[in-house]
């Protein structure tokens, strides 16, 4: 097997310790032992990632937007042929099976091809003058150094749409990355750093993350943030990022409704969305949490749904057979226990699972939840695990209000066989991703974002680099 690196700073184009030598343990879920450390950056070497994001921005916003995409198609390439032992270190530090981390590794490197392509169309536009000598037109420039803050679900994925993005549109970068799972994204800035990408453009650090977060907002250098993570965070980081006049992108949590009305098609829709249940543990922003279930067919969904969820293989992600590795860190057990203790207490019929598997690694069984209230915190906080939540519903009304019911408005799923019924809930449910009948979110090319207390800005899509673009409108007579 491949040793599991030990993972160091990138700043100003050089792999190194952090200048104090402090270091942070890394743990692997499945055993729940250290498996090796990640450099835990200060002050100085924070103010020494700033001054490289400025000299880089320098140097890239004046490289051509062919010759960026040109370097990030080289990072794409080699991210694939390094994505087998890049899937071990991510299934090694995360969890999840290797199946999946070797999409998530392929997937990236799909991304960093589209947002290279979307570069080249970064289009400005020429606007009808009132007079014939004028010329009025806008350019779309660079907005400045970011700074990114990505969580550990997807150690890859949630970095390189920011990474990709910010590159693409010509900006420098200072990523604050996950301390339970470094080596893996280590891996994909290093791909970036391999193929050319020069010194200072990209710079990663790891450390405290609320102190790293107070420091580089505010900073002046600093012109755009972008995190991804839970809604509390989110909003603190958006105030901060709002009192210093500096834009911001937020992908927060979710608590994604399943309309099953009752004329879907039961066949198709139990083991797709139970397989999607259960991905990555259920820990995905856009986990389908909240199923509800139209009368005629609640009790032959709850029955097939806790059948699979009978069947799905736990284990150590780095077995073949595995189909659900454990949860990323341990600190999700007692929140599922408590979660799923207080449903219970409020009346709620636990069909299948509901507890810790084993005193080794933080494996939690499969969980499935029948005629949950309201009232009971599951219904109402995101669960951020393998739990699925099945309430029955008479009406499509009652089923968009229970919908709509919370603040959280990312990811939204449905089944139907009515074209009518599709095209309600499509525009009703709120949600800023619905997919209907099929699993069609999170494509390079289409939009990934959310409304409300879900957050807002595309982080997918051709609106995705806009973000890190600003608009200059300049307007010449003679
Ligand atoms: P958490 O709220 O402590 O942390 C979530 C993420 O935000 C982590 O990556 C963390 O490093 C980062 N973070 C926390 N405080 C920060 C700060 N002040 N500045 C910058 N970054 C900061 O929660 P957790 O225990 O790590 O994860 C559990 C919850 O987080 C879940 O319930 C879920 O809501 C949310 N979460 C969401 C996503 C997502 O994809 N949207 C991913 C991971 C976690």
């Amino acid at each position: 097997m491949t040793a599991y690196p030990d993972t160091q700073l990138f700043i100003d184009g050089i792999w190194r310790d952090a200048t104090g030598g402090r270091i942070i343990p890394v743990f692997d879920p499945a055993t729940g032992l250290p498996i090796g450390k990640v450099a835990h950056a200060d002050r100085t070497d924070l103010d020494a990632a700033l001054a490289a994001a400025e000299r880089g921005f320098a140097l890239w916003r004046l490289t051509s937007a062919y010759e960026r995409a040109r370097l990030m198609r080289k990072a794409a390439e080699l991210l694939r042929a390094r994505a087998e032992d890049i899937a071990v270190m991510m299934t090694r530090e995360n969890g999840k099976p290797l199946a999946q981390a070797r999409l998530e590794t392929l997937a990236g490197a799909d991304i960093i091809d589209w947002f290279a392509g979307e570069g080249q169309r970064a289009y400005g536009q020429v606007i009808p003058a009132r007079a014939p000598d004028v010329v009025q037109m806008t350019l779309k420039l660079p907005v400045g150094p970011v700074a990114a803050f990505t969580p550990w679900n997807f150690p890859i994925n949630q970095v390189v749409r920011k990474l990709s993005a910010a590159l693409a549109a010509g900006c420098s970068i200072i990523v604050k990355a996950p301390e339970e799972t470094p080596a893996s994204p280590a891996a994909l800035i290093r791909a970036f750093a391999d193929a050319g990408v020069p010194a200072g453009v990209v710079n990663l650090v790891f450390g405290v993350p609320a102190e790293i977060s107070e420091y580089l907002i505010p900073h002046p250098v600093i012109r755009k943030i972008s995190f991804t993570g839970s809604t509390p965070v989110g909003k603190h980081l958006a105030a901060l990022a709002g009192l210093h006049m500096k834009r911001a992108t937020m992908e927060l949590g979710g608590h994604a409704p399943v309309i099953v009305a009752g004329d879907a098609d039961l066949a198709l829709a139990v083991p797709q969305i139970a397989a999607h249940k259960f991905r990555n543990a259920g820990q995905v922003c856009v986990s389908p949490t909240r199923f509800l279930v139209q009368d005629s067919l609640h009790d032959r969904f709850v029955q097939q749904f806790t059948e699979f969820a009978q069947s799905v293989r736990v284990g150590n992600g780095l077995d073949p057979e595995t189909e659900m590795g454990p949860l990323a860190n341990d600190r999700r057990i007692p929140a599922l226990e408590a979660l799923i203790s207080d449903a219970v207490d409020k009346g709620a019929r636990l069909t299948t699972g509901g507890r810790r598997i084993g005193n080794e690694g933080y494996f939690f069984e499969p969980t499935v939840l029948a005629d949950v209230p309201t009232s009971a915190r599951i219904m109402n906080e995101e669960p951020f695990g393998p739990v699925a939540i099945i309430n029955r519903f008479a009406t499509l009304d009652a089923a968009i209000a229970e919908a709509n019911r919370l603040p959280f408005a990312l990811s939204a799923y449905a089944y139907t066989t009515s074209s009518a019924t599709a095209t309600r809930l499509g525009h009703e449910v709120e949600a800023g991703m619905t997919t209907i009948n099929h699993l069609g979110l999170a494509l390079p090319e289409v939009p990934f974002g959310g409304m409300k207390d879900s957050g807002h800005g595309t982080e997918g899509g051709s609106e995705a680099l806009g973000a890190y673009l600003e608009t200059r409108f300049i307007t010449r007579k003679g």
